[in-house]
């Protein structure tokens, strides 16, 4: 397990073999849940006819959605709430509500899991050993409280998208067949993770350089300026409209390129496990996949590497910074900063999260 997970953390296999599965789900994802195919597997789990939404006939986008609802609300709720609100109204508040209850569960579960793994499980081979200093129990506690608070606004966003995915104004599709086929299917999903990467890039950097945007919006997210302050915990600890801002260029490419709507969803549901990874402040080479190392050196240094995925953006408009390597094994004196530049270390402090 330990031989495992040393080459997990300090080569690129691990995360290519994770992103991998991650598109391989999102590739076959298309074939695999058709509304009726969906309909069918809820009929099989629940046993009885779910009741349709009246909005969503004849429209495959709305149709899936309605279906994931169905999981979280009763008949009965359903039934209720488009009494008060119409069809439309009790669609998009349902969906909203769902959207918020998937990503709280989805921000707890990762940085949960995330959480056990480097400070429980292994927490004595990656700082102790190393003298590197854990995060602290109130600045975890500040970093859910951001988080959750601003769930209730990110919720918003995937209710915008699929509210102008099912209008059927955005680029977006729902069968492969609509497009030419898989070969299609594989460039357009390529250049729209591509345009994702840039677009993700220039308003993470204007949220920087913009001074009325950093002071009073994204600089925040900068309050954990060194790796002791950096957990899985502040993924999406942000102020809201930073943190719908920065996912934004997900909604806006929907329309400039063609995206297949689950590998939509894919994708921005990978973005919130991908937040976990990048803010562990851990250190090890995953080029050119961007991996915690240059997002701990972003928030420590603040001009550099603002790409979310890959350092290609970084690297085209010139503010990439690669960060040495960690001084293995050192511990130094509190406040003293390594060659690197990456870390300031102090004596292991892990008393207060084990
Ligand atoms: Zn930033
Ligand atoms: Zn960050």
């Amino acid at each position: 397990m330990a031989a495992y997970f040393q080459v997990f953390r300090n080569s690129k296999i691990g995360i290519v073999l994770t992103l991998s599965l991650i598109f391989t789900t999102a590739a076959a994802s298309p074939s695999a849940y058709f509304p009726e195919k969906l309909s069918l597997l809820l009929k099989t789990l629940t046993g009885s006819d779910r009741l349709v939404n009246p909005h969503c006939i004849d429209n495959p986008f709305c149709a899936f959605n309605d279906w994931v609802n169905a999981f979280l609300f009763s008949d009965a709720v359903k039934a209720d709430v488009m009494a008060r609100l119409g069809p439309a109204g009790a669609h998009y508040f349902l969906t909203y509500v769902r959207d918020l209850v998937a990503g709280s569960v989805l921000y707890y579960l990762t940085a949960g899991l995330w959480h056990t793994y480097v400070y429980q499980w292994h927490g004595d081979y990656f700082f102790t050993q190393q003298g590197f200093e854990k995060p602290s129990a109130a600045t975890i506690k500040d970093q859910i409280q951001l988080a959750q608070t601003s769930m209730f606004l990110y919720a918003a966003l995937p209710v915008l998208a699929e509210w102008l995915v099912e209008s059927g104004w955005t680029q977006c599709y729902y069968y492969v067949e609509e497009i030419g086929g898989w070969p299609y299917y594989l460039a357009f999903t390529l250049l729209y993770l591509a345009m994702v990467e840039v677009g993700v890039y220039w308003m993470h950097r204007t949220l920087h350089e913009n001074k009325v945007l950093y002071k009073y919006i994204h600089g925040l997210h900068h309050k954990y300026n060194k790796p002791s302050t950096l957990s899985p915990w502040a993924s999406v600890a942000f102020n809201p409209i930073d943190g719908i801002l920065q996912a934004s260029p997900y909604v806006i490419c929907l329309f400039l390129v063609p995206c297949h709507y689950l590998t939509h969803v894919a994708m921005v549901f990978f973005t919130a496990v991908w937040a976990t990874n990048i803010h562990d402040a851990m250190d090890g080479n995953t080029e050119p996949v961007m991996g915690s190392k240059y997002h701990t050196m972003h928030h420590t240094h603040y001009h550099y590497n603002f790409g979310q995925f890959f350092i290609f953006a970084d690297w085209m408009f010139g503010t990439l910074r690669v960060p040495e390597p960690r001084a293995a094994k050192a511990v130094l004196s509190p406040g003293v900063v390594p060659s690197s530049g990456v870390r300031t270390t102090g004596k292991s402090g892990r008393g207060k999260m084990d």
